[in-house]
């Protein structure tokens, strides 16, 4: 793992050079895009204005969207062999001993074949970060510390950043063709752009978040003590052991503790919790907080994007912020690679916003509902919102809505599997077509139908044709390319037009590099022996499909004879199910220019 001392070892010829893609902010969203698009082999440069890697813990419950990302991106082993599973939460009687409930908190879901990721992992932020800085090491890519946008310009042809290394009052100049703010809440990429940031800043009762060490305390749940009247703590086991995040809040809470030590947070901590068995032995981080519900009026600007963060920020009840920042990255960074290159045309930047936009409007709407419930009416409802930025209307209703999640009991909808952008206007669905007027959730509703603009469901027990070996449909896909499922029915009656049509889209692709993967999913009573005319030789694989489990999980009909494409993003989205050659130039009609 990095140290935070971790500095940037770039020599000043390097620190010059100008790259295609300048991320300005080094948290998980300015990661995340640095490693999707340094996997579509895009040069970035990601600047980060502290002079040390941030040590606190913030966003640590990752939903298993995130985990199929992480998974996506080649980085969800470590995820999973250092995150802890932690369910359940346990309140405790003014006596600070007796328990007075325990129950589970965060949706518990056994892995299926098409949701392999099912539950939450509790990873710290700095952890995660660190994880993805390493990745981002294998590509030569290093986060320069202690360099801080000052002031940008853009023109038709690119970005001029001006940016101050290690305090300089003379700025260095980075010329880029995009700039990515990925600048935090206080973002300076988005109040450069002059964007409005709609929303409010609600008055509530003080809060102090903190990581620390503690002496052997039960690992095995949360634990909660006192009320917001007074003074709440909730503490949630972290890694490495025997490291816990603290949150305490309440009308009593003092922020003069902040910067103080071990001793005088020891002392709080017993007051509240009305024990003293519970020993404090090292402050890794502490820090206040208070709620800011904002989203920027627009995504991006020109050449300029706006990314987690910068572009909404939201209560952390839910813990939507890093997983929805995640996503933004994810949706943004092809896009991006494939217009630097020439092989999309500008315009498929716009569908960026299309798409994160009305996803973010409801997270924030859910997480408020949520904070209101859980920090009460009085303490935000009736204050008076401060505008930050720019002035502006505060959306979020007067209460939370009855549908609202508990904020104590998680909902399964924030693990985001249904989170979809089925409005876009580049997905294409020809087996269930949109009904004008039709209300889509953006977070969706489990167990329904598979269309495009979902989440792309993994399939295991899929035996490769080739190797003989047994592969999932999640190895399959990759951030850099499109995957096209190609599933026939029965009698194996292969169109070699269809995968001659994918293919074209590979022979204006740079070298050897793929741009769509053709992937023939097989029934399970294919045998190997059996022979079938699969086009003109173009690069593809053959799986076998030997328990059922994809054409399970993408609703293929067996009485229906006949072909369906399905055609997964690089961001694991599915961008279209067409039944043939039409259908797929039509869906790539919305990606690749014209002149294929
Ligand atoms: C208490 C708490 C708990 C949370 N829990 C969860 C959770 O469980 N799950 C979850 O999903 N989310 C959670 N979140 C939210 C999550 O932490 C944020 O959504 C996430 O950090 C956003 O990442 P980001 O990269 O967009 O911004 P940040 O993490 O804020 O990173 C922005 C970076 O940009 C840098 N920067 C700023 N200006 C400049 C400049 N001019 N030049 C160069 N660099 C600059 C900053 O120094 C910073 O490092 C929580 C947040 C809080 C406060």
């Amino acid at each position: 793992m990095s140290s935070a001392k971790e500095r940037s070892h770039m020599s000043p010829t390097e620190a010059t050079q100008s790259p295609a893609v300048l991320i300005v902010g080094a948290g998980p969203t300015g990661l995340i895009a640095a490693l999707a698009l340094a996997k579509n082999g895009i040069s970035v440069r990601v600047i980060e204005r502290n002079k040390t890697f941030e040590p606190r813990t913030r966003g640590a419950a990752l939903v298993p969207r995130t985990m199929e990302l992480f998974a996506n991106l080649g980085v969800v082993e470590e995820f999973i062999e250092n995150g802890l599973l932690v369910p359940t939460l346990r309140t405790y009687a003014p006596n600070g001993y007796d328990v007075l409930s325990s129950w589970t908190f965060l949706a518990y879901e056994e892995p299926t074949p098409d949701v392999p990721y099912s539950r939450v992992i509790l990873h710290p932020q700095d952890r995660t970060e660190a994880v993805l800085r390493n990745a981002l090491k294998s590509y030569g890519i290093q986060v320069e510390l202690g360099a801080e946008l000052v002031k940008f310009e853009q023109d038709d042809e690119g970005v001029t950043a001006h940016v101050a290394f290690h305090g300089s009052t003379t700025p260095e100049v980075i010329r880029a063709s995009w700039l990515i703010g990925a600048d935090g809440g206080r973002s300076s990429v988005r109040k450069g752009l002059g964007i409005p940031f709609h929303g409010e800043t609600p008055q509530a009762v003080s809060t102090i978040l903190a990581g620390f060490d503690m002496e052997s305390f039960d690992r095995t749940t949360w634990h909660r003590w006192g009320d917001l009247e007074t003074a709440s703590i909730v503490i949630s086991p972290s890694v490495p052991a025997p490291r816990f995040n603290m949150v305490m809040s309440g009308k009593q809470v003092d922020e003069s503790l902040l910067g103080a030590g071990v001793a005088a947070l020891q002392d709080v901590f017993n007051q509240v919790t009305k024990r003293d068995d519970i020993k404090i032995t090292k402050i890794d981080s502490m820090t206040s907080w208070k709620p800011n519900i904002r989203m920027a009026e627009r995504f991006a600007s020109g050449r300029i994007f706006l990314a987690g963060d910068a572009a909404h920020t939201h209560p952390p009840t839910g813990g939507q912020g890093l997983n929805s920042s995640a996503q933004d990255a994810h949706n943004l960074a092809w896009k991006l690679a494939l217009v630097h290159k020439g092989l999309a045309p500008p315009s498929l930047l716009s569908t960026y916003e299309a798409e994160r936009m009305p996803v973010i409007t409801e997270m924030i709407d859910v997480t408020t509902g949520m904070y209101r419930l859980m920090w009460g009416k009085n303490s935000i409802l009736s204050a008076a919102s401060q505008s930050q930025d720019q002035a502006a209307p505060a959306p979020a209703p007067a209460s939370a809505p009855s549908s609202t999640p508990s904020p104590w009991k998680r909902d399964m909808k924030l693990n985001m599997i249904g989170v979809n952008c089925r409005w876009s206007p580049i997905v294409v669905d020809e087996r269930t077509a949109i009904v004008e007027g039709e209300h889509i959730e953006a977070y969706g509703t489990p167990g329904g139908t598979l269309r495009a603009g979902d989440r792309a469901p993994d399939a295991p027990s899929l035996i490769d044709l080739s190797s003989g070996e047994s592969t999932t449909l999640f190895k399959t896909f990759g951030p850099s390319y499109h995957t096209a499922l190609i599933f026939s029915s029965r009698d194996f009656a292969i169109e070699s037009t269809i995968l001659d049509t994918l293919d074209s889209y590979n022979t204006v692709a740079p070298g050897d590099a793929c741009l769509v993967l053709p992937v023939f999913i097989l029934s399970p009573g294919f045998r190997s022996g059996e022979t079938r005319s699969t086009g003109a030789g173009a690069a593809h694989k053959k799986l076998v499909d030997s328990d059922g489990h994809a054409g399970r999980s993408y609703q293929m009909r067996e009485d229906e004879d006949g072909i369906w494409i399905v055609i997964v993003r690089p961001d694991g989205v599915i961008g279209a199910i067409v039944k043939g050659k039409e259908g797929i130039e039509k869906y790539f009609s919305g990606i690749f220019v014209a002149s294929k």
